[in-house]
């Protein structure tokens, strides 16, 4: 049996999920996702790696229905609550799914494609029935189907096997201290690795409690904060930087409250995006907390963080986890010096079995002697890893410099008129790329003559953006991340 299905036997009577009203034991869900097995197989004695995709609000059954896939020997493929419905049947076609699982919810959505797609629909209350016995998965068998989250292209469905996540799970777990007594809010979409392993999955190997919510709303994650049985949380930048803003709008009294309440935590921690300095010491201010930054993939799941207990350092993403072995290397893939940029290139037990469908792609992402090609740039300095952004993105090559997008980012941050922003590089005849800076701006108006005097006090004359666009919002996808290619396309 697979060691997390095994291991919540020895928890069954503790919470597995909550929803903030009602609880859910490890004994309900290990029925209900045994029920949901059987219902799968039908007369199959194994689903052998056919994959299920499913369209479940986060919750008890968005867990009983992956389990169960799981169980009946199946791929899972998360489908995103949020995606339009060209994107779920993008997902749904590319990896040819035997079935699509859907909460009652999704129905209406979804029903377009009933006729078109040659799948089966199954609502979840239908799932019942077969008497099978549950077959043997190993763990060397494919268990789940990602897509990245598509900020750089078209998503790519990134293939795990159950060893893959079970490394991640083990080496997180340790890491992060996980125990039974734990309570984490997850607020993240379940279609993406964040929610799904470093949230979901490590609380239920370790026998904790995850509590939902359906939707982010920063009011409300206050409120669950207030009862003040959460002690974990993780999220992406851009949630800590509406927090932020909500808690600046609170009265005084519930402020002092709130802080109370978040002194008492355990841990919390951010990934996805590069972490700003300013939500860093902001959040520090408000909580007590320094965020723990870690780094990671779809690809990967994490491979480098900050320390549980040590030092945080503000813009690091800290060292190599357990059982992850990294390199920085130049073009030719050669080592670089310490201090020097490079690529981050992986090895590990995390590390995927592959894109699906993709062989060429597949290829392409591993060293022959293989490690993993993160795609990602960064330079190791004093004892950690401080990271510049992606190479195909926020390196910008201008006039012979390699310029990182995200140091320029965090300067513009500093000035007191800017809110959020983002460079990125623009095609350029003469210089090859020119920076582009997107500012949000808050209150007063912006003099780009002041703005510029400012910045070349602070940055060398190359580093200083050449063109602004002014914005409302910039441009994200749903794991929050800014999409640059679309901020290109604006510039251009
Ligand atoms: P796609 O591959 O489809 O373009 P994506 O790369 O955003 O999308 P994910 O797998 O969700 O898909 O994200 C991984 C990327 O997120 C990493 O390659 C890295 O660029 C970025 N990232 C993750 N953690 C951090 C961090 N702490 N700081 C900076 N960047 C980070
Ligand atoms: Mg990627």
């Amino acid at each position: 049996m697979l060691p997390l299905i095994q291991r919540a036997d020895s928890f069954r009577d503790r919470t597995a999920i909550s929803d903030g009203a009602t609880d859910f034991t490890y004994a309900e869900l290990l029925s209900r996702s045994e029920a949901i097995a059987r219902a799968l197989l039908g007369d199959e004695e194994d689903l052998r790696e056919a994959r299920v995709a499913f369209l479940v609000s986060p919750g008890f059954d968005y867990v009983a229905v992956q389990w169960g896939i799981w169980r009946a020997g199946g791929i899972a493929v998360p489908l995103c609550v949020k995606h339009p419905l060209p994107s779920l049947q993008y997902v749904i076609e590319d990896t040819t799914a035997r079935s699509v699982v859907y909460g009652p919810e999704f129905r209406e959505r979804l029903e377009p494609l009933f006729g078109p797609i040659d799948t089966d629909f199954v609502a979840i209350d239908d799932l019942a029935g077969g008497a099978q016995e549950l077959p043997e998965v190993t763990r060397d068998r494919r268990a789940m189907i990602l897509y990245t989250s598509g900020t750089t292209g078209r998503p790519k469905g990134v293939v795990t096997t159950h060893a893959n996540l079970e490394a991640s799970i083990r080496t997180l777990v340790e890491a992060w201290e996980w125990s039974e007594d734990d309570r984490i809010l997850n607020i993240l979409p379940l279609h993406h690795v964040h929610g799904i392993v470093n949230v979901l999955c490590c609380a239920l190997w370790s026998g904790a409690c995850c509590e939902f919510m359906p939707q982010f709303d920063a009011g409300e994650v206050f409120e669950r904060f207030g009862t003040g049985r959460i002690n974990v949380f993780m999220a992406v930048p851009t949630i800590y930087f509406k927090l932020i803003t909500h808690y600046r709008q609170l009265p005084v009294e519930d402020q002092r409250e709130l802080s109370r309440k978040l002194r008492a935590f355990r841990l919390m921690v951010s990934g996805s995006a590069a972490l700003p300095v300013s939500v860093l010491e902001t959040w520090r201010e408000i909580s007590g907390h320094t965020l723990l930054e870690r780094y990671g993939m779809t690809e990967m799941g994490m491979a480098i963080s900050n320390p549980y207990n040590g030092a945080r350092r503000p813009g690091f993403i800290g060292q190599p986890l357990r059982g992850v072995t990294v390199r920085l290397v130049d073009e030719n893939e050669q080592e670089v010096p310490e201090g020097e940029p490079g690529e981050i290139q992986v090895k590990g037990e995390n590390v995927f079995l592959e894109y699906w469908n993709r062989p060429a792609a597949t290829a392409e992402a591993f060293s022959p002697d293989g490690w993993f090609r993160t795609g990602d740039i960064a330079a190791w300095e004093d004892g950690a890893y401080r990271i510049l952004g992606r190479n195909s993105v926020d390196i910008i090559k201008s006039g012979g410099y390699k310029i990182s997008a995200l140091e320029i980012e965090e300067v513009l941050r500093q000035h007191p008129a800017i809110g959020e922003c983002a460079v990125v590089g623009i095609p350029d005849e003469e210089w090859g790329e020119i920076i582009g800076a997107s500012l949000i701006v808050e209150g007063r108006q912006l003099d780009l003559q002041e703005l510029n005097d400012w910045l070349r006090e602070r940055l060398p004359g190359y580093k200083v953006p050449r063109r602004y666009l002014f914005q409302d919002e910039l441009p994200r996808n749903v794991m929050g991340k800014v999409t640059k290619q679309e901020l290109k396309q604006l510039f251009a």
